[in-house]
């Protein structure tokens, strides 16, 4: 890191400048309106993430083995059990849509952080955010982060489109901050920034009067997605100009935000901006923002002069009429460090990827950092989700959100043995997760049958934007909802997936690449032993209970494969521990929770890779 770039990274030629842009509006200072207008009681609270289409399930098969409920409500001593509400598949509101009390996480925080003393000020700026604004791990990624670093006494900004989709309610003091003019296509779009907390976490929404962002989702709306974060990453330069902000660290993730580091270099570092430096974070590299010249020009650069090799051609295009660039590559060159996610898939990514070239041309920038969770977002022990909460020390609470879970989906239970944890027969198996190639859809639907046929549980919690993937999930939840040990659950709910992580035995991700991956790291966290593919993060964080190389390492059950096969002999292992060795299955769950994978433990080395490349002024 010692060669970590202060200035403008040297491989990026400057002669670009003159006559490639298009400058922003001088004028645009006089246009704000520091109201600080409360707009809380105007706003509609727009429903946003309970999409229960597609959630088909029955009663439970009256043949299959059921838990006496009533018997149990009535008999039990235990604290807080006869309290429960205990859900059914014919409630009419379903469990995880019950309301829950509010939390507020920022009360949930570590107590004993050591605040730093060289302290800095960070920006965000992304297309998501947990749990406003969260497709996948990118949400609580950027979350995580930002809370740990905010924790050590840093100052962080998170800046985020402001989607129609966000519900207004779960942004605290939100309040409008300014409106200003940010360029796009050849004229200026007046455009609201507000500001709120989230999370205990500041955020800059930025809300262009125009069509952009406007939807019921985070992505896939009737808009120009890749023109929408063009005009976004310019918007968020802009608001610095005029606000006169300028942190120590603009921290950019993903192909939506790529062109941030072109705009910035090559327009407002000339302008006012001068003591920003970029950092990049690539969570996955199957995304690299690829667009024409004409449709990059729209953001005010001119898109011919990045059509270049050491800039931001995309390699594949080199030679084909017309060629095209990439957001992501540009955002590489034009950064001052690159993460990935964890240190396998930096090693995969330099050895495959048409990527590969560029980030070997820039491997002193490039490191890999493993993300953590946010343990005040998942804490088994705290979280408002749950019907019952526990933790490493004190598991016996795990089996009663088992029971919770497979009451309210209708799956068959075997009975809850009071007073201590220990495993049954039925381990329930879940996975969560987007289903998109990249996350082996052929194991998961595999593991569906398979898991079934060696007599476990499984459900899959899981959203696809793919009609094909759609329909095909959808055959398989018409073929097996109906039973006793199988759902398919196609949507997204927050909810819950945190009930699900903390009913689960074991936690199922057979990726066929995963840069990180975070439903292991959190099912560890709630008790659930990981079954993974070896490959990316995934590599880095669960580790065969049966390799005897570094027997002490063991946390989960691993495969190598991305054949059938392999996957069933973890699955095989996974119950085999679980159904015949009680003892040290309790252990297992008791050691995967109690292993430290939060942000606490690796936000230093970014904050470490952030005072490499601040200026000092
Ligand atoms: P990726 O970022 O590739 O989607 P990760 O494992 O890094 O994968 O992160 C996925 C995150 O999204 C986890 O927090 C997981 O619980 C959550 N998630 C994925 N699908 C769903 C869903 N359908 N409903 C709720 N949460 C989901």
């Amino acid at each position: 890191m010692e060669a970590m770039l202060h200035t403008q990274p040297t491989s990026i030629p400057s002669n670009c400048f003159s006559n490639s842009l298009l400058l922003p509006n001088r004028k645009s200072k006089s246009n704000i309106f520091y109201c600080f207008y409360n707009i809380k009681k105007k706003v509609k609270t727009l429903n946003h993430d309970f999409i229960s289409h597609n959630f088909k399930i029955q009663a439970v098969d009256t043949n299959a083995p059921q838990l006496d409920f009533k018997k149990l409500e009535g008999s039990t001593t235990k604290s807080g059990y006869n309290s429960i509400s205990w859900p059914s598949p014919e409630d009419e509101i379903p469990f995880w849509k019950r309301e829950v009390p509010s939390w507020d996480i920022t009360l949930e925080g570590p107590v004993d952080i050591k605040k730093d003393s060289d302290l800095m000020q960070i920006v965000h700026v992304t297309a998501e955010m947990a749990p406003i604004a969260k497709v996948g791990g990118l949400g609580d990624v950027v979350s995580g982060l930002a809370r740990a670093c905010l924790s050590r006494g840093h100052k962080v900004d998170v800046f985020l489109p402001f989607y129609e989709c966000i519900n207004k309610q779960h942004v605290k003091d939100l309040a409008l901050v300014n409106t200003y003019d940010s360029y796009h296509d050849g004229s200026w779009v007046s455009t609201n920034a507000y500001r709120g907390v989230v999370s205990g976490i500041p955020v800059i929404l930025v809300e262009p009067s125009n069509h952009f962002f406007k939807g019921q989702y985070v992505y896939g709306g009737s808009y120009n997605e890749l023109e929408a974060y063009l005009f976004f990453s310019r918007a968020c330069l802009e608001w610095m100009q005029v606000t006169g902000t300028q942190p120590d660290i603009i921290h950019v993730h993903e192909w939506q935000t790529g062109a941030l580091p072109l705009l910035y270099w090559d327009m407002y570092h000339h302008l006012s901006l001068k003591k920003p430096r970029l950092v990049l974070t690539i969570h996955n590299m199957e995304h690299y923002g690829e667009c024409s010249k004409e449709q990059f020009s729209k953001c005010g650069l001119d898109g011919s002069i990045y059509a270049t090799e050491e800039k931001a051609v995309d390699d594949r295009t080199i030679g084909h009429n017309p060629e095209r660039i990439s957001l992501l590559k540009g955002g590489i060159v034009y950064s001052n460090a690159v993460v990935t996610v964890s240190p396998t898939y930096l090693k995969e990514t330099l050895c495959s990827g048409w990527l590969a070239g560029t980030l070997i041309r820039h491997r002193e920038k490039y490191c890999g950092i493993l993300n953590g969770i946010d343990t005040g977002m998942w804490n088994p022990a705290t979280d408002i989700f749950l019907p019952a909460k526990f933790d490493a020390h004190n598991i016996e609470e795990k089996k009663t959100c088992k029971h919770f879970v497979q009451r309210g989906l209708g799956l068959a239970s075997e009975g809850h043995p009071m007073g201590s944890y220990a495993p049954n027969k039925v381990p329930l198996v879940v996975c969560i997760t987007r289903l998109v190639p990249q996350k082996g859809l052929h194991l998961i639907t595999h593991a569906i049958k398979y898991v079934k046929e060696i007599g476990g549980q499984m459900v899959v919690l899981g959203r696809t934007s793919d009609s094909r993937v759609e329909r095909e999930f959808e055959a398989l939840a018409d073929l097996h909802n109906n039973g006793s040990s199988i759902r398919i659950l196609l949507m997204y709910s927050e909810e819950l997936s945190h009930m699900l992580y903390a009913a689960a035995d074991m936690v199922l991700v057979p990726s066929i690449y995963e840069p990180c991956g975070l439903a292991q790291l959190i099912g560890m966290r709630y008790g659930a032993v990981p079954v993974v593919r070896k490959t990316g993060g995934l590599a880095d964080t669960v580790f065969d209970m049966e390799d005897q190389s570094q027997p002490e390492m063991g946390n989960g059950f691993v495969f190598e494969g991305i054949d059938e096969a392999s996957l069933n002999w973890a699955l095989d292992r996974a119950f085999c521990y679980y159904r015949e060795k009680p003892n040290e299955w309790s252990a297992i769950v008791q050691k995967v929770m109690g292993i430290d994978t939060s942000w606490n433990n690796t936000a230093g080395k970014y904050i470490d890779l952030y005072k490499s490349v601040r200026v000092r002024e």
